[in-house]
């Protein structure tokens, strides 16, 4: 059994995470109250998901895993990208950040929508070492909301391979089955069997 503590505190993350990770022999622990919060300062998911486990598994002494996604729309040029928990200011929600990208796609046909998921999930150990894989969803950008499950960019994400259903209409097992974040747990949990 492999313990982890985890830098994400977002519950919704933290439970998928937990979901596909559940068939591997990993002991997940909770992100401790008394760490702070990490800025995510790079320009790469990469790098701000190296930034957040490296300051955790220094903080906690305990091997930390930390995950970073961006949806990179093609005709966007790859925004959000890096920055899509803030596409629509520092402090904006789920919501807001929909509706900008749902406005600078407003004037476009459904040729023009095309987009992907894309999630990086590093591990670092306290002695400074680290590493990280990745994983991706293809699909295109809907133009309005559909669905309730799921959270951020779901309700307008419509994956290949879901006969034009959101991610949101998906239920979890569905989504975990080919969303970016499980394909990226995927070959995480591949990578530490094999470590
Ligand atoms: P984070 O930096 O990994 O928290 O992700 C940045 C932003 O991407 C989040 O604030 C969400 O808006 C969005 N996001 C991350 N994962 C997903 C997902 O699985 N579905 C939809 N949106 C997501």
């Amino acid at each position: 059994m492999t313990t982890l503590v985890l830098a994400t505190a977002n519950p919704h993350k933290s439970e998928e995470i937990r979901q596909v990770l559940a068939n591997f022999d990993v002991e997940l622990l909770p992100r401790p109250l008394n760490v702070p919060d990490v800025a995510e300062t790079e320009d790469s998911l990469e790098g701000n998901a190296l930034l957040k486990a490296k300051a955790l598994a220094l903080a906690t002494g305990t091997p930390a895993i930390a995950d970073d996604t961006g949806l990179f729309i093609d005709v966007l040029e790859g925004a959000p990208g890096v920055r899509s928990a803030r596409y629509a200011g520092d402090e904006a929600t789920f919501e807001e950040n929909v509706d900008r990208v749902l406005y600078e796609l407003d004037h476009l046909g459904p040729g023009d929508r095309s987009a992907r998921f894309r999630t990086v999930i590093a591990l670092a150990f306290p002695d400074g070492t680290s590493w990280w894989v990745d994983g991706s969803l293809e699909g295109t950008i809907l133009a309005a909301r559909r669905g309730e499950h799921g959270f951020g960019y779901d309700p307008i994400f419509a994956p290949l391979g879901a006969q034009g259903r959101s991610l949101a209409e998906l239920s979890a097992e569905e989504k975990n089955a080919l969303s970016h974040r499980g394909n990226a747990l995927r070959a995480f949990a591949e990578r530490l069997a094999n470590s």
